[in-house]
This record gives structure tokens, sequence and C-alpha cells, in this order.
């Protein structure tokens, strides 16, 4: 969920995840509809079977309309906007505590507090990052250029839980359970190097991108030019040429997200053999990493790649490279012109959006990226009951009752494999609301006059925490994801999943909503959760979460077959002229989303221990459950926003979310779908996985 620049405002872009349910969209208001379905969203006069998505929010498309500051609109983002409001309340109130020098409290009001003195941080100008931009106009050769890049490697990328694969930085780490030892948290390493959202930014022909690169190459050289660089054209004409170098040789995003490739064990000696050019030994001390032998290499390729063009390339582009990223990665925590011109290119042009949010909601994105546990601890304890943690735990039971059955019946399975795909089901430990431990910030120094310090400080404290804990115990009870968070997470190596109280709300889960709405809504979100455990990605690993193939080539062979009829059916949909989406791409999150129904459906009807279910606003049960699941989808999205998302996102875009539903049969039955239709599928044409 988390970019590199997950500190800005980009929150408005839709930084979007494989395992991770949903893009991160801004919010708003969208009144949430209390208990059951949202009759004034539908538009009756679309038939179900032509464009189901129509049926049930067509008339909340029609009437609304994507704020100023907003790449997007939909449910999600109404939760994500009364999130923030919560958030807001907690900071307001720990500033009120005036809480002892050191404390959660102090922290969380002095770091708002420093983003909301607007007066200070223009008054230093460009200061605060003057250090870090001396040294690097202070790099003579190519070992302090290793030296540099090393000390600036952050824990800024997440390939397998929440899925952000893009990193500014040369490269990227995360730690881990390891592949093949999931006892213990492992060191990865991901390939980096652009700003641009992928590599398609830099390498597409179409006009739309041609177009982007030119606006791109400008921003360059404005940034430059705004921290006093000469030649600020020239030097940002090599840049965008350097980087275009590095988009040819990385991995593409649906190539990465297939975990076997990453399975690459490589030590210093391998780097040096395998991948020369850079100075590893000066890389890995600069990221006081000299010590550790092995490292997970996720894309060898591309290290191979990029370590080459550090070579190839001439120190003076490569400091340029360094002055400007660092310039892109701060712009939006210094003084104004510089701030200002990083919005207009990352927010204006990647995504279309054309004004910036309120200050007071960027710097609440800020509290929660960089003190998220200390924030979820207050927020856990006043905005999510034990009631409804209960009850949400018991849809999870029902869930996972409905798969267990399921497994058993399948015909396609070896029994082998059944019995491995039973076993990590059963140990699946399922977090609801918020985690058993908090993380502990007291190493963590905030002051309230120094925004820039203190986002600094806290990518070097989470960088901290995450290279101390290389080599020890595994937590497979450690959670993703903050309550405050309106997502939901499986976490393939821990066999675990994550249920932020903040998606438990209206209108996903409504204690006083009928069963059918329920399931619908959350309980579809929840199938989507555990279906993960199964996919192409989770069923790669066994239930200790370690790296190892338990199927049978027949298994496979079904799976794959499915996998692609789906595959084919999202590649049909077109998001934008011209622009399909990509089927191989999202298939992952496209098979949790049938999945998610399948079993939501049953665990449904097992609910309802044999009563029918009551008809209300003249709906069956059957109709609400998929109408809850049709809404769960609204939203509307700026064309340069769902151009992002089609290109660098494991998600299909919502509408085509929605018409999961035309794999089951039941919604056949519950909406009367004829041959004909436009999402008409025949019997053997609809996908049955699990
Ligand atoms: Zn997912």
């Amino acid at each position: 969920m988390h970019c590199s620049r997950r500190h800005t405002a980009l929150t408005a872009a839709l930084i979007l995840s494989a395992s991770v349910l949903l893009p991160q969209m801004p919010a708003a208001a969208i009144q949430p509809v209390a208990h059951g379905i949202a009759v004034r969203n539908m538009d009756p006069g679309v038939k179900p079977g032509n464009n189901f998505y129509l049926y049930a929010n067509g008339a909340w498309v029609a009437r609304t309309t994507i704020p100023a500051d907003r790449a997007g609109v939909g449910n999600f983002t109404t939760l994500f906007d009364e999130s923030r409001r919560n958030v807001a309340a907690i900071v307001k109130e720990a500033a009120q505590s005036n809480g002892p020098a050191g404390s959660n409290e102090r922290k969380i009001a002095d770091l708002y507090a420093s983003y909301m003195d607007q007066k200070a941080i223009d008054s230093q100008g460009l200061k605060p990052l003057q250090p870090e931009l001396s040294k690097v106009k202070a790099i003579r050769n190519k070992q302090e250029l290793a030296a540099i890049m090393g000390s600036q490697l952050r824990a800024d990328v997440d390939p397998l839980n929440n899925t952000n694969f893009h990193t500014l930085h040369l490269f990227g780490m995360w730690t881990s359970p390891g592949f093949r030892s999931p006892a213990d948290y492992a060191v990865y390493l991901l390939q980096g190097g652009l700003v641009l959202p992928s590599p398609d930014y830099y390498l597409s022909d179409s006009g739309h991108m041609r177009q982007i690169r030119a606006q791109y190459g400008q921003h360059i050289a404005a940034m430059l030019r705004l921290a006093g660089y000469s030649d600020p054209a020239g030097r940002a004409a090599k840049v965008l040429a350097l980087e275009q170098a590095i988009a040819k040789v990385q991995e593409s995003l649906a190539d990465s997200e297939v975990v076997q490739k990453a399975n690459n064990v490589w030590t210093l000696a391998d780097f040096e053999a395998k991948a020369p050019g850079l100075d590893w030994s000066a890389y890995f001390g600069g990221a006081g990493l000299a010590q550790q032998r092995e490292f997970y290499v996720w894309q060898p390729a591309a290290f191979t790649g990029e370590s080459a063009l550090v070579a190839s390339t001439p120190l003076a582009t490569w400091k340029d490279w360094l002055a400007f990223h660092l310039l892109e990665e701060y712009g939006p925590f210094l003084s104004q012109p510089i701030e200002q011109e990083t919005f207009n290119f990352e927010g204006k042009v990647l995504v279309g959006v054309p004004q910036q949010e309120p200050r007071w909601k960027r710097a609440v994105d800020l509290v929660n990226a960089d003190l998220g546990d200390a924030v979820g601890q207050l927020y856990a304890k006043r905005y999510f009951s034990p009631q409804a943690k209960a009850k949400a735990q018991d849809m999870v039971a029902h869930l996972i009752a409905a798969y267990h059955k399921r497994l058993q019946a399948l015909t396609w399975l070896a029994p082998s494999t059944k019995a491995e795909a039973l076993k990590k089901l059963d140990s699946l430990y399922v977090g609801i609301g918020y985690p058993e431990t908090w993380k502990d910030y007291s190493t963590y120094l905030v002051k309230p006059d120094d925004l820039f310090g203190n986002v600094r400080r806290a990518e070097l404290w989470q960088y901290r925490y995450n290279i101390d804990r290389i080599g020890k115990p595994v937590d497979r009870h450690e959670w993703w994801m903050e309550p405050q968070t309106v997502n939901a997470v499986n976490l393939p190596l821990q066999d675990a999943l994550n249920f932020p109280a903040a998606i438990l709300q209206p209108p996903f889960f409504d204690p006083k909503a009928p069963a059918a709405d329920n399931y619908g809504a959350i309980g579809t979100i929840i199938g989507h959760e555990i279906s993960h455990t199964f996919d192409a990605e989770g069923s790669a690993f066994d239930a200790d979460g370690r790296l190892r193939n338990w199927w049978t080539p027949t298994d496979h062979q079904h799976f794959e077959q499915e996998a692609k009829a789906l595959a084919e059916q999202y590649d049909s949909y077109v998001a934008l002229p011209g622009l399909h989406v990509n089927g191989e791409q999202t298939i992952d999150e496209d098979i949790a989303d049938l999945g998610g129904v399948a079993a939501a459906y049953e665990a449904y009807h097992d609910s309802l221990n044999g009563r029918p279910a009551p008809k209300i606003d003249g709906f069956t049960g059957d109709q609400q459950f998929f109408l809850a699941f049709g809404q769960n989808w609204s939203s509307k999205v700026r064309s340069a926003a769902l151009r992002r998302q089609v290109l660098t996102d494991p998600h299909a875009p919502a509408e085509f979310r929605a018409a999961t539903a035309r794999n089951s049969d039941a919604w056949y039955e519950a909406f009367d779908v004829n041959p004909g239709q436009a999402l008409y599928l025949a019997p053997d044409k609809r996908v049955r996985i699990w």
C-alpha cells in the first residue's frame, strides 16, 4: 500500500497492491447506507445481465462527481474519509492532552504540528535537504557513488503483503519470513530507480505516454532549476535517458508477481559475479548490511542490468539522478515552490487530480504513515467495539467452514493436495480489528518544528526496525496493516489474514444489517482474502509459509486452465478506449474475487440455518447478497488514474470486479439472466476454481 512516496499527497493516486484488496483512493462524501443494500444507488433501468455494475450502482454513478482534489471516489473512499476524520480527532486530543515528552501522544501531536507549520517550512526553503545534496555533490568516484546509493536503501517495498514493487531508490528492501526458512526473518532486495510508476511510462510508444514523458522531462528540469543547478534542461535530458535505460532492464509487474522467479539467494560473491558494475561492498557498507551473508534477489536480471548501468553511465549523470531523486522524494515536505512543482507533476499529470488535498488531510496521512501503530492503538480502543469484533469473528468462522466444505467437495484436487490445503486452512491465523502487540516508537525522535527531520528519521527508524530483525524468529501474528486502514490483507508467508477495524464498518459490515447484506459485502471480502491462500501465488506456500510445490502436475494443469479462462474474461474488458484490462496481471485478484463470492454465498446460506431469507425492499435474499457485492465496487476514477491502475495494479478496475458474479449459477437465477445478454456465460463457460 505504501509506495516510496508514501508521504506525498499521492494518496490521491491509486496506489495498489496484489494481495491487498483494493486501490488506495482518497475519499468523498457518499452517505453510507445503514442496514442493508442502498436501493437509491441502483439503476433499475439497466438489465442486471447486461451491466450488473450499473444495475447496482447506476444512480450513484449518475449523481456523483469526483471532487477536485481526488483521483476517484467510491464506497471505499467514504470509509477512508471517515477514518481520516477519526484520526484527526485522535490527533487533536493528543495535542490537548499535552502528554509528556517521548509519549506516543506527544509524538502524534508534534508530527502533525510539524506538517501544519507552513510558515516554518517556507522560511527554511531548501535548507533541510542541503546536507544531502552536498553529499551527492562531493562524490568523486563510483565507489563513493555506490556507498551513497547504499545509504539510501530503505524498507520501502513489499512485494507480497502490501504488494508495492516501486521505489525511486536504486533498489528497495523488504524483510519478511524467508522463502526457504519461514521461521526466521530474511532480507529481500527489489529492483528500483524509476520515478514514473512503471517501465511502460518510459518505453511505450503511445501518444499519451510520449506526452507524459515530455512533461516529465520538463519537471526534472524545473526541480533542478529550483535547486539552483546550472543547465537544468541538459541535465534533465540525461537523467531521463538514464531512467529509460533502467526501465529497459527492469522486469514487468506480471513477471515480478511470480514468486518462484524471486526465489534467488545471492551472497556478496554472487552479486560481484552475476551483476558486475556497482561496487557491491561499498553499496552494502553504505546500507549497514556489510555483515549480511545472504539476500533474496527478486529480479536478478534487473540487478545485472542496473549494476552494469552504474558502470557504463558517466558519474556526472548519476549524481544528477541522485540529486533529482532527493528533490522528488522530499519535495512534498519542503517549501512551497518545490512542493507545488512536485504536486503539479505527481498529482496533476500522473493522476489527473487538479487540486491538492487540504493540508490537514495530508498531515493525517503522514501521522498514519510514520506513527501508524501509535494512532492505531487509540483508534482501535475508540472505534471498534468488542461486540463488532465478536460478530466479525463469527462471520470469519462461517467463511472458513464454507471453504472447508468446498475444498473437501472438489474433484479436481489430488487427495494429497487436498490434505495439505485443508491443513493450511486449519492453521490460518485471522486477525480481526487490531494486532495483539504494538510497535514501540520510543527510539523515534519527533520535533514539532522539523518536518523534514521527522520524515527522514521515520524512514531510518523503519529501516532500522527491519534490519534489526533479520535472522530472528518470525511472529506469525504480526500485522501488516494498521487498524485505521480501510483495507484487508493476506500474508502468504505467515499463513495469516488481517482485517483492520476501519473496514469492519457500514456499508461493508453492519451488525444490524440482514445477513444477506453482510455476507455479500464484507463476507465476499473475507472470502477474497482467504482465497489468496490458494491462488497461484498463495498456493506456492505451504502451511508453514515455506515456498514449496505441494501440488501435483494434474492439479496445476486444471488450475492453469481455469485461470486462463478467467483471465480471458478480464482481457475482454475495456477500461478506456484502446486500453484493455490485462488478465494475466490481475489474475490472482480475479481468482480471489471469484472464490470470495462462491464461499461467501455458501457461508450466507449456512448462516440461515434453514430459515427462509426475508425479502427486503422487494429483493430476495440472494438478490440482496449479489447487490451488496456489486455495491462494494461503486467507484468513479479519473482517466489518468484509471490508466495508471490498468498498467500498474494487480486489481482490475472496480466496475469489472462487480461482473465476477457472472460466474455464479445463483446469480443467473436471482436476476433471470438470459442468453443474449452482455454478461451471459453458458454454464460450461462459467469459471469455478474453489
Ligand atoms: Zn486481493
